[in-house]
């Protein structure tokens, strides 16, 4: 769709879109990620959210239902990422099924002498390439607290990686910053935490981001927003890269 088209589209949307006051007090609330915001940026954030839920399809499956704070509670959440990059970095996909709790994922595994191993794993979340997001609201709702964890960031930092195909830790980054720069500050702290994993030490950042790439940046990414000042101290440079990557500085926004 044209650029202007698509614009008008949205503020007609946006102006015609009321969202109850203590329905939006409550889902701050929820949030305490949000603390800190000045009212310009809430107000952008509430905006995100609105066309967020209007252009994006909420499923809920096994009969689920979801209430309109829930809607609410995910496009917020949804927003935050993008707050300073606009909903077009969630471009080329369109759904978001959201299971009551967490769910089963059929996989396959092909090993070294090539037999094929069928398994099932249970998840709280996925994001699927060229599909939809995947999350258990179960899960989504436990992120009420600054505990490093939060599925819908994790699963849409996935998505933003996907901006140029296969996940793998590097989503598309504005003109003024530098792969190199990027590289260097992620593998260094990837190494770092897979020799930790590996050692058997406990580790500051959830052992799962040593995985891969790809899942590195999506745990950094929630950590980024749930608990900045944790990233900053530990991998100070990885910080900074997220920091210009979503245009945001939560350790300063979360001081308060
Ligand atoms: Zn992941």
């Amino acid at each position: 769709m044209l650029g202007w088209l698509k614009e008008k589209r949205r503020q007609r949307v946006l102006a015609s879109t009321h969202i109850d006051p203590q329905l939006w007090r409550q889902a701050l609330d929820a949030l305490p990620l949000l603390d800190g915001m000045d009212a310009d940026e809430l107000g952008r954030l509430r905006d995100l959210a609105v066309l967020f839920l209007h252009e994006k399809a909420l499923e809920p499956v096994g009969g689920f239902e979801l209430t309109d704070a829930m809607r609410l509670r995910i496009g917020c959440l949804a927003a935050l990422p993008i707050l300073n990059l606009g909903l077009d970095w969630y471009r080329n996909w369109y759904a978001v099924v959201v299971y009551p709790t967490g769910f089963r994922a059929r996989r396959q595994h092909i090993d070294d002498a090539d037999v094929v191993h069928d398994y099932e794993e249970e998840l709280v979340g996925e994001a699927w390439e060229r599909g939809p997001v995947l999350l258990s609201w179960e899960e989504v709702e436990a992120s009420q607290e600054l505990d490093g964890f939060n599925v819908t960031i994790h699963e849409l930092a996935h998505k933003l990686d996907m901006l140029t195909g296969h996940p793998n830790g590097l989503p598309p980054l504005h003109r003024d910053m530098r792969v190199e720069a990027w590289s260097a500050a992620f593998s260094s702290a990837y190494d770092d935490l897979v020799r930790q994993v590996e050692a058997g030490e406990d580790t500051a950042i959830d052992p799962y981001a040593a995985e891969d790439p790809a899942e590195f940046f999506a745990v950094l990414s929630e950590a980024f927003f749930e608990q900045p000042w944790l990233v900053n101290e530990v991998y100070p440079d990885v910080y900074d890269q997220l920091r210009a990557f979503y245009r945001q500085d939560p350790a300063r926004r979360l001081r308060g």
